[in-house]
């Protein structure tokens, strides 16, 4: 997919019917500026100027018309939009190709008509992501920062939006070039020592393995982020499970200060799993309400809810056992502690306990005994009526998920998945090549590690690369990015 030179078009806002005062479609390529005026004419139309002469970062007024079908007699052809029109000239532009956005007004048809009639003028339709590959392409991001446009756009809370940014920024890049510049340093050296061994000064092996573990240090520092990018870009699903009347579902309203589920004092009135979803913490999350358990119901419609309850907390990546304070820790509360936490294979430390009701019991009512409390990462006491302790469930459940790797305030880069089985690999090879050094191995064992580390290095941030990864890379972007 990557390396033409056609000229692209694409729409850069989302394609929604309904909803937008302005939509942009953005033309980018050595014909962008040649296709954008022979579909713009300045002023309000009636004959105004075309081909007009863009200037770079200049917004300039006027309306695209319909195909001239009338032998070029611009003032008789039919108007579609009025827009502005706004060329950055290359190399100052986000792809540094010339690139001309034209604004249109919003909703789907006026941009889909613009759109078309570049299209006609000879435009091809954009690939996904792909004004953001022409971008890297051309030297204007690196591997890491294009994905983190991605990310950016994609985010679903201000945690993840800045953590995008901070890898926009280059924050992970420099590290992880750092790290390369030093294994493809080594590798030159050691490279000229099997060409010229002859003629150079003994090797300093206490050098070199003081440079590979200086790299290795930081390819594994680089590592540590990537807990905390997998639970920005996929989330958290917590469910939340318990006997009836406990208070679970006022506990999810009250954590998504909502009425998102039913809340009431007969038992049984949860009767499926409510979702909502949450920014927990910075993370983004999914709460699960789950029907309370009970496993002596007639009511059939009442069992098919516990049997979701059962799946959809063997799923989730925190449960959250609620427990009442007012009617203390009972032999049902024991019941689904066995079979949803104890008995059940779910990893070890992703539970918490919660007392609910301490404004009007106290909690040490309901404190199971040690053996039960051993099982879970944390025990909260909290109050969903009044919302007393509610931020220390939440910071319970983001200590749980993430083992402290996620502070509330977000802001710091982090490595997403593709990165870190790359950064892996990388970090492995350099634990290989401390045992090559230390066995005395010949020079060339040294060279396979070093160069697959720096290959491994290199597809982060796009100094090595191959089409198949950057076809997965930009292949999950929207069209008009
Ligand atoms: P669920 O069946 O576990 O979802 O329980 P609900 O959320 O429907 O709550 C059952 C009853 O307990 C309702 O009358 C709630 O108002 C009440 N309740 C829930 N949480 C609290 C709390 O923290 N304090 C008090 N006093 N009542 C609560």
């Amino acid at each position: 997919m990557q390396g033409d030179r056609d000229t692209i078009a694409g729409i850069a806002t989302p394609v929604v019917a309904s909803s937008g005062g302005i939509a942009i479609v953005r033309l980018s390529g050595e014909d962008a500026v040649a296709i954008a005026g022979r579909v713009f004419a300045v002023g309000r139309g009636g004959g105004g100027r075309e081909n007009f002469q863009f200037e770079s970062h200049r917004a300039t007024y006027g309306v695209v018309y319909e195909r001239d079908t009338d032998a070029g007699n611009a003032s008789g052809r039919k108007i579609i939009d009025e827009v502005i029109a706004l060329a950055f000239l290359a190399p100052r532009s986000y792809t540094a190709e010339d690139v001309v956005e034209l604004h249109c007004h919003g909703g789907a048809v006026c941009v889909q008509r613009v759109l078309r009639r570049c299209l006609d003028e000879g435009a091809r339709l954009a690939r996904n992501g792909e004004f953001t590959l022409r971008a890297f392409l051309n030297g204007r991001l690196d591997l890491a920062q294009a994905e983190a446009v991605h990310a950016l756009v994609s985010a679903k809370t201000t945690a993840a939006a800045d953590s995008a940014l901070a890898t926009m920024r280059g924050g992970l890049t420099t590290p992880v070039s750092q790290a390369r510049t030093l294994c493809v340093d080594l590798l030159a050296e050691l490279e000229a020592r099997l060409d010229f061994d002859d003629e150079m000064v003994p090797l300093d092996v206490d050098a070199i393995a003081a440079k590979a573990a200086a790299a290795g240090e930081t390819v594994k520092d680089v590592l540590q982020t990537a807990r905390r990018g997998a639970l920005l870009e996929t989330g958290v699903t917590v469910a939340i499970v318990g006997r009836p009347n406990v208070g679970k579902s006022r506990l999810l309203n009250a954590l998504t200060r909502s009425e998102r589920s039913i809340v009431t004092s007969r038992e049984g009135t949860t009767r499926d799993v409510v979702e909502a979803s949450v920014n927990i913490g910075g993370l983004p999350a999914t709460l699960l309400d789950t029907a309370g358990i009970r496993s002596e119901t007639d009511d059939e419609v009442e069992q098919i809810g516990v049997e979701r309850s059962r799946a959809a907390a063997a799923g989730a990546d925190v449960v959250v056992l609620v427990v009442d304070a007012e009617r203390g820790w009972t032999t049902e509360d024991y019941a689904i502690w066995e079979s949803e936490i104890s008995n059940n294979a779910r990893a070890s430390g992703s539970a918490l306990l919660v007392i609910n009701k301490t404004d009007v019991a106290d909690a040490a009512n309901a404190t199971p005994p040690d053996e039960v409390i051993s099982t879970f990462s944390a025990v909260v006491h909290v109050s969903a009526a009044t919302g007393d302790n509610l931020s220390s469930l939440e910071s319970a459940v983001v200590n749980t998920v993430s083992g402290g790797a996620v502070d509330a305030e977000g802001g710091a880069w982090a490595a997403n998945q593709r990165q870190a089985e790359a950064l892996q690999v990388a970090a492995d090879s350099l634990d290989r090549l401390k045992g090559t050094i230390a066995a005395d191995m010949p020079l060339d064992f040294w060279t396979i590690d070093l160069r697959e580390a720096a290959f491994a290095l290199g597809t982060v941030t796009g100094e090595d690369t191959t089409e198949d990864i950057l076809d997965t890379i930009f292949e999950r972007f929207c069209i008009g990015k």
